[in-house]
């Protein structure tokens, strides 16, 4: 007799063990049990089908990550063939053929001077690599080490939630309760006047974000390890959109005071902005570029830091020197993981997703169009196939509903009710397509979010 866990068990005992077992993340728990959320067995093109055989539309690419869809045959066949083969093999002491591979397809795809590739296992660990890798760089530097000891970050930044990219980030909710467990860094405004402290206008105020960047900068310019930033889209902040010119002023600075730049394209990289990494929108190259979510399709938990020979050459030495970069993970550059992304990579130019992004992208423009005059809707910010569209309980003077009554959770309910999938930031809606997702599904993916919005904002208007 074998243990129940490993024989077949029926929807309500698995639901059972998800109650008494599974803590799951960025969830409130007390709620949960209540909720039924659909337990997922499997996925099928861009939809997932739960344990009672209904299907979902995931219009939220698994959180931000899916690629092609799922499973997907030339990814599923590319796992499957290095499976034959070894699952895993260290990067410590041993090279892996599918690391050098997807090391070398990597930086043939990434912005110019990236040319060496530390691999790691998520987002937060490809930023913290970046993090200790800038610090270390200015103590074994040629030029002189220095003890710079502090990073410039921006406004409601996320960057993942190890205790050093919490440090990095700004986001007040997720992030206050740890302070003093946290490094002290430097915080520039969020380029974004959605709402605008008083005294200023949206154009004034954009225009000191751009000023306070250079002061932060020129002031701090001996302290500063790295800037560190979420090109062009500040995701978990709620997609903020920061105007064109941000970042190419940004990599300017950083180059007339020679700090390295971090660009985290964990979010943005692997088309979701259109091009294949958001840098390329303002010809920008950093001298850290942080891939994880995407990298792999959406398939498998693995990352990458990109780096520069000039950052590379200061860990170079003799080894007792002590140069060395004494970080790594025990899954570092996974074999599994590498062919998925190898594979991703391929698909990506076979079916001409970058192209699918334009016209998708340029579809949901022009359905959310509608939302302009929405009384509950304040904004709707998009950069390819990334959007937030925010609710509030007064449009002109952009009054937030009260937290407690959850809207953005209650569209995400009222998705579910009808078989699509979404995840709020607070009472920011977000759609975010997987780049493959033909237009068909980006429309049905619309109607929902509209239907649901129109819904939500109407009853939640009911109960006052
Ligand atoms: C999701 C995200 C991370 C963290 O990635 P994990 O794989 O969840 O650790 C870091 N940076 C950005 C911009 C992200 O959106």
């Amino acid at each position: 007799m074998t243990a129940p866990e490993f024989n077949a068990v029926s929807p309500q005992l698995l639901r059972q063990w998800d109650n008494d077992h599974a803590w799951h993340p960025f969830t409130p728990m007390s709620l949960w049990a209540d909720e039924c959320a659909p337990i997922i067995l499997r996925g099928e093109g861009f939809e997932l089908i739960d344990v009672d055989g209904q299907h979902y539309l995931d219009g939220i690419s698994s959180l931000w990550c899916n690629v092609h869809g799922h499973a997907v045959p030339a990814i599923d066949r590319a796992i499957s063939a290095q499976l034959q083969k070894v699952a895993h093999s260290t990067l410590l002491g041993l090279a892996s053929e599918p690391s050098i591979r997807l090391a070398r397809a990597l930086v043939e795809r990434a912005p110019a001077g990236l040319t060496k590739v530390f691999f790691s296992d998520s987002g937060a660990t490809s930023v913290e690599v970046a993090l200790k890798m800038a610090y270390q760089y200015h103590r074994q530097k040629p030029e002189g080490p220095e003890d710079r000891d502090t990073f410039l970050c921006v406004g409601q930044a996320y960057h993942g939630d190890t205790l050093g990219t919490v440090s990095v980030g700004g986001i007040d909710l997720f992030h206050r309760c740890y302070r003093q467990l946290l490094f002290a860094t430097l915080s520039t405004p969020s380029p974004v006047a959605t709402r605008v402290p008083t005294g200023h206008t949206k154009e004034t105020w954009l225009a000191f974000c751009f000023e306070e960047v250079g002061r932060l900068i020129r002031e701090n310019q001996s302290r500063i390890a790295g800037v560190v930033l979420e090109p062009i889209v500040q995701g978990a902040a709620g997609i903020l959109v920061h105007p064109p010119g941000f970042l190419r002023q940004v990599r300017e600075l950083c180059t007339e005071f020679d700090i390295p730049l971090i660009a985290d394209e964990v979010a943005v990289g692997f088309g979701r902005t259109g091009t294949l990494f958001a840098c390329e929108h303002e010809s920008v190259n950093p001298d850290f570029l942080c891939l994880a979510k995407g990298i792999s399709g959406g398939y498998l938990p693995i990352a990458a830091t990109l780096t520069t020979e000039r950052i590379y050459a200061a860990f170079l030495g003799h080894p007792s020197q002590g140069r060395t970069f004494f970080h790594g993970h025990t899954y570092t550059g996974n074999a599994l993981g590498c062919a998925a992304g190898l594979a991703s990579l391929q698909l990506f130019e076979e079916n001409r997703v970058l192209e699918n992004v334009q016209v998708t992208s340029m579809r949901i423009a022009r359905r959310l169009t509608v939302l302009q005059d929405h009384p509950h809707v304040g904004e709707v910010r998009q950069k390819g196939i990334m959007i937030g569209i925010e609710l509030v309980r007064d449009r002109d003077g952009l009054i937030p509903y009260e937290a407690k009554l959850r809207l953005g959770h209650q569209v995400t309910l009222a998705a579910r009710r009808r078989g699509v999938i979404l995840r709020p930031l607070g009472d920011v809606v977000v759609l975010m397509p997987a780049p493959a997702m033909p237009v068909e599904l980006v429309d049905r993916l619309c109607d929902v979010a509209l239907e649901c919005i129109d819904e939500v904002t109407a009853n939640a208007g009911r109960d006052q």
